[in-house]
């Protein structure tokens, strides 16, 4: 726990964990499917830097990201992978996407226009893959209209342009019912059968995290896992006998900067929503929602302070919060407090804080604020 001595707060990070829930779904999947790990929104907040350089070596597919920022960032690292952008790109952005070689991923015959221009004087050319929309609505071309726009997709095609994939997204991998996921899945299916191009020129994937730990149905040719690699549980709701619970991945670490005693009647934060009703012991912690704390947490979430759990009390400020340490007496200024993690027996579950928080993991993880130090735990470090 003496990993980072001058912080105030942190974020540490287990990449051998980050490994495990990789080979986890390598063995889930077995060795004929793809991995495309989604390090998207820098990785889910991790750091997409130290994520690739992680995974690397494990040797995946390629990678997945929401914009071309993201993707020419990990190229600028030396992959020279396929490196999927899974949005749809403006056309001020395509040419920028295509100097990296970065992978299109295409919703509409404008946008492959666009690309096809661009493709003519990119050397080399560029590959493309096609989103086929069964039900998220957000992107792809709809999968009950695939008469009209295929062939005038195939009607782009040259040397300098390739379609080479091709790919739908669950809306509810996650649901207790997976009735509309093999809905999606007979449309994906369904759609592809009528793609005039050989199936087998063609990357076919669906699956994110949820979708791969519950039906071999949904391999396809390759899977795209995100929050289940960061030690999120794609399906908290579903429990662990469907889904396998992922290494956690993510600590949130800060220190106790203040100790003090208070007599009965002290109030404490925004709005005095704490009251002592008798004499209490109280700490400041040098951490708050403008970490990625969320100020929902005061008077409903804990922390861990020498192994025992202790209330958040009162409003959660931008800077400072303030635990109640009644209970911990030994508790002295400079102690690491846990807001997301183990400390001895104690543990706070990212699911734990997204449920209190009323959403899940992913936001949790992409609110911890930049102003957060990332630490990476030292390698062989199983604490
Ligand atoms: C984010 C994303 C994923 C990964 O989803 P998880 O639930 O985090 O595994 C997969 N595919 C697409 C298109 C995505 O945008």
């Amino acid at each position: 726990m003496s990993i980072n001595p001058t912080a105030r707060a942190w974020v540490e990070i287990d990449l051998d964990a980050l490994r495990a829930n990789y080979e986890s779904i390598r063995r889930a999947v077995g060795p004929g499917t793809a991995l495309i790990p989604m390090v998207k929104a820098d990785a889910y907040g991790l750091g997409c830097d130290r994520v690739v350089r992680a995974l690397e070596p494990l040797q995946p597919w390629g990678y997945g990201v929401a914009t071309a920022e993201e993707g020419i960032r990990i190229r600028e690292l030396g992959v020279s992978r396929p490196i999927l952008v899974f949005s749809p790109l403006l056309p001020e952005a395509i040419e920028a996407a295509a100097r990296a070689r970065l992978t299109a991923c295409i919703s509409d015959l404008g946008e492959l226009g666009h690309l096809a221009a661009v493709a003519e004087r990119t050397p080399g050319g560029l590959d493309f893959h096609v989103e086929i929309d069964t039900g998220m609505g957000r992107a792809g071309f709809r999968w009950d209209a695939v008469g009209g726009w295929a062939p005038a997709v195939v009607a782009r095609l040259s040397d300098a342009l390739r379609w080479t994939g091709v790919y739908t997204h669950f809306y509810d991998a996650d649901g207790p019912s997976l009735a509309p996921s093999f809905e999606q899945w007979e449309r994906f299916e369904r759609t592809i059968e009528r793609l005039p191009v050989p199936r087998d020129s063609l990357l076919v994937h669906a699956a994110r995290s949820a979708a791969v730990f519950r039906d071999r149905t949904f391999d396809a040719d390759a899977v795209r896992p995100g929050i289940y690699l960061y030690g999120g549980h794609p399906a908290p709701e579903l429990g662990d006998d469907v889904v396998p619970p992922p290494r956690p991945v993510v600590a949130l670490r800060a220190r106790l900067l203040l100790v003090r005693d208070v007599p009965a009647g002290a109030t404490v934060g925004y709005g005095a929503t704490h009251v002592a009703d008798a004499p209490e012991r109280w700490g400041t912690i040098g951490i708050g929602y403008g970490d990625g704390l969320r100020r929902c947490l005061g008077n409903r979430g804990h922390a861990i302070v020498r192994g025992v759990k202790v209330p958040l009390i009162g409003r959660i400020s931008m800077d400072l919060s303030v635990v109640d340490l009644t209970a911990v007496p030994t508790a002295r200024v400079g102690d690491v407090v846990t807001l997301i993690g183990d400390d001895g027996d104690a543990t706070i579950s990212l699911e734990d804080v997204a449920a209190l928080a009323d959403t899940i993991s992913y936001e949790i993880l992409t609110g911890l604020a930049p102003r957060l130090p990332r630490v990476e735990l030292p390698h062989g470090d199983d604490r």
